[in-house]
């Protein structure tokens, strides 16, 4: 009887896959540590090591078929060499074949004896990407081979996997190991760690063969569907990759659970004299969404909770409650902000709301230096109640007295462990503090489910009543001075607005000249207007106070840089102007548009472009146009960028596949949850088998 997987540890072989690589024939030392610079250092980590890409040597093309742009293997006997020095060395070997074509080899760096063994009537097996050259086709720098006469070419059986490598390290020496590797594998019920039962309710295919397909197809297999990851065998290593992803955050997140935190219950009395005092009654989204969050800091485990809520949703009330019911309990709350101004804008809110409870709020950001410094992390390590920060907040040196409480706001621009480093400033043996991160970024479900699979997910899907929809429309540049003009009425109406200039690749200096020649301008066409002008190079007390005169209606018009994108708070404003604004993506142009709309007054957007506009650029605008939903917006935004770049960091940091794509293997996740969550709680043992095995290394890097 074969022996089952879950037959106990006795009569189970050793699993080959965790022996070292140097256990392998032919791996030395050497070639040992030059597979650990790549992270490979056990024999599993070989056959999870996939291809990049594929070539085709099995069969020969002939010279006279080759198209331009696509790599192909040849064969052909050298007519004639060439060595040149016009302007750098080269050597130009033409070949011809039966076909009775010409292809051009031409290389730009060679050995002498490269140049000599290449000899009209010496025949070679080649293979490069053929193009265009001033003769016909050629190939540069193609890979070849000498043949020996009258003997046939050794054609591949196999398409040809190329591996990602590193220097020191080549691809045919690389390809020989992982074959070792692979010529290892257990068989199936050995190699499988997804239990049989949970992979056949999924239709789950064979682990082996899906890895010995990936890493050595056959020569009829749909190189198109490779390329592009769609193949069934990769489709079935992209399930455990992501089951395996889903595993790892959902162990970290159940490792923080763990822990012990301090129980934040507090008395509600300083919640309650906040609400009194605001001129606002809540909207139902955020007193569910502050219920969960109350409930969660009551507990005696850490809290691991996303407030996702649409820009001008009301999450900084929100955050301010939970502060108040840690500042009830005795604790000290950190809020983390991505950029100083919107720090800064926090900073306002929390001292307008609080301090006329007798909370102090202090302040700590890059800009606060010297003597100013020194006070601050005094009075943070005496245990001052509320600090708000930026980075600065994570910097050595910081200590708490207290801290009970995180709060770090647009969490999609801090990565995972930015985050994990803040929390442990309030580490105090087994206690950490309570974790609370709010997102304006609407995040769409599949990602979410899968991406935050470490937190739980509330949503303030509401907005504060009375809101109108902002009106948006682009309009080319070309009829820029009728914008100007509908700028000029709207002033005289006593309406507010932004103009916003958006440079996005260049630097900051060129950001603020752009801002500055936009301020110029608006401030010559706009004479009986006042004019004020914000960017990234201003100091910080520079940028407050245009703020502060913005905000009191002292100017009419703000000529700003996307240093507003986040947070501003101005309800008076009803009329944005974005410049270029077919260079910005979707995330950004809605955070953007969020600055207007937030009063009673009907907001404008104009979306000023440079004509022509690409497919995707008018895209863009088209949902812009259509819609004010955050949800809709990134879900298109999804659809149009991938996963990758809606989730920034996040995704690029602990969480980055190898095979694995979001956005196209989202068909995945409903069946990735299922196993997840019954592996978890039947097969843990085999879940952290998963996590070795996909993530290896790295997840010991990822404390929880
Ligand atoms: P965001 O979710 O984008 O951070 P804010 O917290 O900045 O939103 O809130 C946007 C504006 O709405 C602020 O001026 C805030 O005071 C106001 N606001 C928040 N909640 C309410 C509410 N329930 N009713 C009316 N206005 C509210
Ligand atoms: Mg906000």
């Amino acid at each position: 009887m074969p022996a089952s997987p879950t037959s106990s540890a006795i009569d189970m072989p050793p699993d080959p896959g965790l022996a070292p690589v140097s256990t392998l024939p032919g791996v030395g030392p050497a070639l040992a540590e030059a597979l650990a610079r790549l992270g490979l250092e056990r024999v599993q980590d070989l056959w999870f090591h996939l291809p990049l890409r594929y070539e085709d040597r099995t069969r020969i093309e002939a010279i006279a078929d080759l198209r331009v742009g696509e790599r192909a293997q040849v064969e052909g006997v050298v007519e004639a060499v060439e060595r040149g020095f016009r302007y750098r060395p080269q050597l130009k070997v033409a070949i011809s074949d039966a076909s009775a074509q010409t292809l051009v080899l031409r290389f730009f760096h060679f050995h002498r004896a490269q140049a000599e063994q290449l000899k009209p009537g010496v025949r070679l097996l080649v293979y490069g990407e053929a193009r265009h050259g001033a003769q016909g086709m050629e190939m540069v720098h193609p890979q070849y081979q000498r043949l020996l006469d009258d003997v046939p070419p050794a054609m591949e059986d196999r398409l040809t996997p190329v591996y990602p490598t590193t220097e020191g390290l080549g691809p045919k020496r690389l390809a020989g190991v992982i074959a070792k590797a692979l010529a290892v594998l257990p068989p199936d019920h050995q190699l499988e760690l997804i239990p049989p039962e949970l992979g056949a309710a999924h239709g789950l295919t064979s682990l082996r063969e899906a890895l010995l397909y990936v890493h050595r197809p056959p020569p009829d297999a749909h190189l198109g569907q490779l390329t592009l990851g769609r193949h069934p065998a990769q489709q079935r290593l992209a399930f455990e990759e992501l089951l395996t992803q889903h595993l790892s955050l959902k162990r970290m997140r159940a490792a923080v659970k763990r822990r012990r935190a301090p129980m934040l219950g507090g008395d509600g009395a300083l919640r309650q004299r906040l609400l009194d005092s605001l001129p606002f009654a809540l909207t139902g989204a955020q007193r569910r969404v502050s219920d969960d969050v109350a409930a969660d800091l009551a507990k005696k485990h850490p809290m691991l909770r996303l407030v996702q809520g649409d820009v001008g949703s009301g999450k900084t009330v929100v955050a301010a409650l939970a502060a108040l019911a840690a500042v009830e309990s005795g604790r000290q709350v950190a809020l983390m902000a991505p950029t100083e101004l919107l720090a800064e804008q926090h900073l306002r809110s929390f001292r307008h709301w609080l301090q006329p409870l007798g909370v102090e709020v202090e302040w700590l950001a890059g800009k606060v230096t010297g003597k100013a410094r020194q006070r601050a992390l005094e009075r943070v390590a005496a245990g001052a109640p509320v600090v708000i920060g930026t980075h600065a907040l994570m910097q050595e040196g910081v200590d708490f007295a207290r801290l009970g409480l995180v709060i770090v706001d647009e969490q999609h621009r801090f990565g995972v462990q930015q985050r994990l480093s803040l929390r442990d400033k309030g580490l105090e043996g087994d206690q950490v503090p309570h974790q609370l991160v709010l997102t304006a970024t609407p995040i769409p479900r599949t990602l979410a489910m899968s991406a935050y699979a470490d937190l739980d997910v509330s949503s303030i899907d509401e907005l504060p009543p009375g809101r109108t929809p902002v009106q948006t429309i682009a309009i080319s540049n070309a009829r820029r001075a009728e914008v100007i003009e509908r700028i000029h009425s709207a002033c005289l109406e006593g309406r507010q607005v932004y103009w916003v200039c958006t440079l996005i690749e260049e630097t900051e200096q060129l950001r603020a000249q752009a801002a500055e020649v936009a301020y110029a301008e608006l401030s010559g066409a706009l004479r009986d207007c006042h004019v004020g002008l914000i960017h990234g190079r201003m100091k910080p007390k520079e940028k407050q106070a245009v703020m502060d005169a913005f905000k009191q209606g002292e100017l009419a018009v703000l000529v700003a840089t996307t240093v507003i994108e986040v947070g501003v708070d101005v309800p008076n404003a009803s009329l944005m102007v974005i410049e270029n604004s077919e260079r910005l993506g979707l995330a950004q142009l809605h955070q953007l548009r969020g600055r207007v709309g937030r009063g009673a007054v009907a907001s404008n957007c104009v979306l000023l472009y440079q004509p022509p506009l690409g497919t995707l650029a008018r895209e863009r605008l088209q949902v812009m146009r259509d819609t004010n939903d955050g949800f809709r917006i990134a879900e298109k935004d999804l659809e149009l960028r991938g996963p990758g770049e809606v989730l920034g960091t996040r995704q690029t940091g602990q969480l980055s596949f190898r095979i694995a794509d979001l956005s196209r293997d989202a068909h995945l996740l409903p069946a990735v949850q299922a196993v997840g969550t019954a592996m978890l709680r039947d097969h843990a043992g085999q879940a952290e088998r998963l996590i070795e095995r996909w993530i290896g290394g790295a997840a010991r890097y990822v404390h929880a």
